[in-house]
Parts: structure tokens; C-alpha cells; sequence
């Protein structure tokens, strides 16, 4: 994973690309940027409830960066039928075409990382070095799928135990993608999805988040500066009923989500009209287990690594701590030094470590769950308020002892809110571990590596680090058991959710 060098990186700087480079009210259709119309209404009613503008904010301040309007089922009707139209051709463009296309995107994106990174931190509120990593990661991915699909043969020869036949197979893009994704990770959830659906020849409709729109639609940008074909990628910046009308469409194959177990139900309800093919990528609760022979110094980095990372809104966030009882007590003194240590601070400040949540809805959330810890009389290590001021800051968050009943254990937070209880031996820490309805991911820390291994066999979670922070290779396939979602993005499995085996038999 290499990290690209940046030189300008300011608040101006990042706004003045907001106000000159980003196409607002525009969605990205047939690849072109096509107006959206303010509703006939909108002149003639003063009620801007039904208007379809729509504010970004900087979760740093509160304050609205830009105001755009959101695309409605028409374009979303527009985008199909240019994604259909483009279908026939780019499914059959030679890999080597598509390799050069995601290639492209990728080099794209690293002659302008330092305007992505800005825009991130301005519209998400994630410190500097985070919105670095954010983009070097969606350039890498970009590069994976363009070398991947390169390797690719169109026939390969399966062998049989039957004489005289041969039986050939070869994949088939799945067709035309609706692509939904949130807002904590701009660009990268995108380009686990985008690109290895342009790698296996499928075109797409790209729905970002409504909340982060700015990073997004610079993608638009980048399309058609390489020259994409027309229709092959189309984004819409909407919100839900864009969603609703993009995973309803009786022409798309194939849905792909990433986002809340809430919308996840309702996309796959969406999706069983017409049995659309489906990857859902949805919440974590994933644990961080600390061993009796565990260097608790380098452990409390870990865990501070695991939920306090983008305010600890990922999904995979280790939310949950198990620490061994014999060292519990040592671990949680140094654990709340390094968490009252942190500086909490607007993304743009070069020290800062820890940013502001996205949205004023998302401090509500998290405001919520420290009502309910008040309410369940659980044991505050440190934290437990909101920081007061302008901007949309919780303070970084401990709770100890915290029973496996409390709601705080059992539900995902999306904020800096860690729980944390204790084991006796691994049996037990492997059940606390498993004690959720999610199953993401989940981290293990301890110097004996061949326990640590089988521990990794017993935890139910797609990924595992063992004494590593939460690295994610394009190469590992990502994804979740249980309620954590259905099937795999990223590796050589994130490809084949956008593709359909074919066998061929015929005489020898
Ligand atoms: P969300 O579910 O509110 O929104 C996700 C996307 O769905 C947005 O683009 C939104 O506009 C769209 N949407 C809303 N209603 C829709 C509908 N009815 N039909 C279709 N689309 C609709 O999620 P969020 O708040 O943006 O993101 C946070 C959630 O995402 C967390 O639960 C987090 O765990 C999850 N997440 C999971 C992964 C993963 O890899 N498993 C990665 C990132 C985030």
C-alpha cells in the first residue's frame, strides 16, 4: 500500500475545488453532466421541504459548504437506459481495454489526490493523514482489478472424468449494477465496487451517499477526462428514493449495497422483485480480544487504532474489547492516558487524530447511546459526552464491565464508543467474541501466534489482524457472516460478484 505525497492541503484550498471543479446540481448520466431541474413548485411554494435542494456540511464546523439538488426516479429511468445502451459493447471490450480504463482512473486520481483528499476531509471531517489513506487505498484498488482482469483468459479448460468431451468455462459480466454506498469511507467503498465491475465488463449506476456528495462527483470528473465510454458509469447524487428506484428497476441485474442493516432489509426486499443478484455489505459490533501475555502498551494502541479511527465510524470497528481479567486493570490505567491524550480537532489541523462525526445525525446517535449508558449505569472509563462548541465532536469513549445484556454491547454505535469486559480463559473470550448478531471482523492481540491462530478458526468474521492494525489489502476478500451481510468484496471473490460462470461442453 503505498501513500501518495500531498503538498496543499487546506480548508481554502479544498473549498475553492468545491466552489470551481465539483458540478453540483448535475448527476452523470451517458457522460454527460445533465442538469437536475428544481421541481415546478419550487418557484411558486415557499415550503423548501418540497424543493430537492440539498446542503453539504463541514462536520467540522456545522456550516454548509455547498447546496445542491438531488436526482429523482426520472434520471434514474435516464441512467438505465444509457447503461443498458452501453452494455453491448463495453461487455465485450478485450480486458486489456478495461485494464487501461481503471488504470486510467487510478492515475486520474493520483494527479489530483491532494483536491480528493481536501474534499474528503472538508465534507466527511476525517483528519488529513485518514482522507491520505482513503484515496491511496481507492487508487490501489483500481490498480488490483486492472491487473486482475489482465490475467484473465476468456475459456478455460475444466477436466472431467468422461472421455471424448471437452468442457470449457469462461465468465460473463452479470449485467447492468445499481452500486449504493454510505458516507464514511468516500472513494473507497466506491471503488470496491466500481471497479471490479468495469474489470468484469458490467455498466453501472453509482448512487454515493447523499451526505458526502463532494469527493463522489469528482469521480464524474475523472470519467470524462479519460474518455470512459458514454453510459457505462452513471452517478446520481440522490438520496433514498434515488436508491428505492435504482434497486426496483426491473433492468438491473444486480444490486450491491453498503450501508446500515435498517436500508440493508429494505435494498433486499427491493431487490426479490425480478430476483436481482445481490452483495450486501452491512453493520459490525467486531471484537478486540487482548491476551494475559499481550504487550498492553502496543494492545492499547491497537484498540485505540480499532474504534477511534475515522470517530469510529467504520464498520468494522473493534466496538467491543475482551481483556483478559489478570491484566484488565493495568490495561484499562494506560488506555484511558492515550484516550484522554488524543487531540481531537478539525481534520485540517496537522495534529489532529481525532475529527468530528459526519452529520448532525450522527452526533445524535451517538448522544443517544450516552444517554443509554447513563440510563444502564455503566462504568465511564472516560468520555461519555459530547464537546461542546461548533462542529459535530463526541468525546473519545471507554466503558468497563459492561454487561453483554447493555445495549451498548449489543448494538453498533458508529461513533467513538468502546465497551469493554474481561475473560477468564479462551474459551471464553472466543464466546464474547462470537456474542453478537454481527460478525465482520475482529482483532486478536497476543504474543503466542499459533494460539492466536487457533482463536482465528474459532471467531466468526470475514477478517481477522492478529498484533496488526486494521490493514485492508485489495487482495483479501471483505465481507461478513451473520447479520454483517451476504457475500464478499475485494480479492478474486470481489470480482466474481459481478460476474456469471458459463460452461461450455462439446465433442473432443
Ligand atoms: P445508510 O444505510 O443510511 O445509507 C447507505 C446508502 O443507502 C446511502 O447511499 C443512502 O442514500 C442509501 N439508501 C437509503 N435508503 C435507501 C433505500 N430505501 N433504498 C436504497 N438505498 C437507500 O448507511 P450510512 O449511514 O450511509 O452508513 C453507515 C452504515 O454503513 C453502518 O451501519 C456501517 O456499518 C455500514 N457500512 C458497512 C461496511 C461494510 O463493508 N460492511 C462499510 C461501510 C459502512
Amino acid at each position: 500500500m503505498e501513500m501518495l505525497e500531498s503538498t496543499e492541503l487546506t480548508r481554502e484550498a479544498a473549498s475553492q475545488t468545491a466552489q470551481n471543479e465539483v458540478v453540483l446540481n448535475a448527476a452523470y448520466i451517458n457522460g454527460d453532466w445533465v442538469t437536475i431541474e428544481a421541481p415546478a413548485t419550487d418557484t411558486d411554494n415557499a415550503d423548501s421541504s418540497k424543493t430537492n435542494n440539498h446542503a453539504l456540511y463541514d462536520p467540522n464546523s456545522g456550516e454548509v459548504i455547498a447546496t445542491t439538488r438531488l436526482c429523482t426516479s426520472v434520471h434514474v429511468t435516464q441512467a438505465v437506459e444509457a447503461a443498458d445502451a452501453a452494455f453491448a459493447s463495453w461487455s465485450k471490450t478485450a480486458v486489456s481495454e478495461r485494464a487501461h480504463y481503471l488504470n486510467a482512473i487510478a492515475d486520474a486520481m493520483e494527479q489530483q489526490f491532494d483536491k480528493l483528499v481536501g474534499l474528503s476531509v472538508l465534507n466527511n471531517g476525517k483528519p488529513i493523514e485518514e482522507a491520505k489513506i482513503d484515496v491511496s487505498d481507492a487508487i490501489a484498488c483500481y490498480r488490483y482489478y486492472a491487473n486482475l482482469i489482465t490475467g484473465q483468459a476468456t475459456w478455460s479448460e475444466v477436466s472431467t472424468l468422461e472421455s471424448g468431451i471437452r468442457l470449457l468455462k469462461t465468465y460473463a459480466p452479470v449485467g447492468i449494477c445499481a452500486l449504493i454506498t454510505p458516507w464514511n469511507f468516500p472513494m473507497v467503498t466506491t471503488s470496491w465496487k466500481l471497479a471490479p465491475a468495469l474489470a468484469a465488463g458490467c455498466t453501472v449506476l453509482l448512487k454515493p451517499s447523499e451526505v458526502t456528495l463532494l469527493p463522489e462527483l469528482m469521480l464524474g470528473n475523472i470519467l470524462s477526462e479519460i474518455d470512459l465510454p458514454k453510459g457505462v458509469v452513471n452517478i446520481l447524487p440522490g438520496a433514498a428514493e434515488v436508491g428505492t428506484a435504482m434497486t426496483s428497476h426491473p433492468l438491473i441485474d444486480k444490486v450491491s449495497f453498503t450501508g446500515s442493516n435498517v436500508v440493508g432489509e429494505k435494498v433486499m426486499v427491493q431487490a426479490a422483485k425480478g430476483i436481482k443478484d445481490i452483495s450486501l455489505e452491512l453493520g459490525g459490533k467486531s471484537a478486540i480480544i487482548v491476551c494475559a501475555d499481550a504487550d498492553i502498551d502496543y494492545a492499547c494502541d491497537l484498540i485505540i487504532g480499532g474504534i477511534f479511527t475515522n470517530a469510529g465510524q467504520i464498520c468494522s470497528a473493534t466496538s467491543r474489547l475482551v481483556v483478559h481479567q489478570d491484566i484488565a486493570e493495568q490495561l484499562y490505567g494506560v488506555l484511558k492516558v492515550k484516550t484522554t491524550s488524543l487531540q481531537i480537532g478539525d481534520g485540517f489541523a496537522v495534529d489532529t487524530l481525532l475529527g468530528p462525526l459526519v452529520s448532525e445525525q450522527q452526533l445524535n446517535q451517538v448522544k443517544k447511546y450516552f444517554d443509554i449508558a447513563t440510563t444502564e449505569n455503566l462504568a465511564c472509563l472516560t468520555g461519555g459526552e459530547l464537546v461542546t462548541g461548533s462542529g459535530y465532536f463526541a468525546m473519545p469513549t471507554v466503558y468497563t464491565n459492561v454487561p453483554t445484556t447493555s445495549q451498548l454491547w449489543m448494538e453498533e454505535v458508529f461513533g467513538p464508543v468502546l465497551v469493554s469486559t474481561t475473560f477468564a480463559d479462551d474459551v471464553e473470550a472466543i464466546r464474547l467474541a462470537n456474542d453478537s448478531k454481527f460478525a465482520l471482523a475482529a482483532t486478536i492481540v497476543s504474543t503466542d501466534e499459533t494460539a492466536a491462530l487457533e482463536m482465528a478458526l474459532q471467531i466468526k468474521a470475514g477478517h481477522i489482524w492478529i498484533n496488526e492494525q486494521q490493514i485492508v489489502l485489495p487482495e483479501a476478500g471483505w465481507g461478513g457472516f451473520k447479520q454483517s451481510g451476504i457475500g464478499r468484496e475485494l480479492g478474486g471473490d470481489g470480482l466474481s460478484a459481478y460476474q456469471k460462470s458459463k460452461h461450455v461442453l462439446l465433442t473432443d
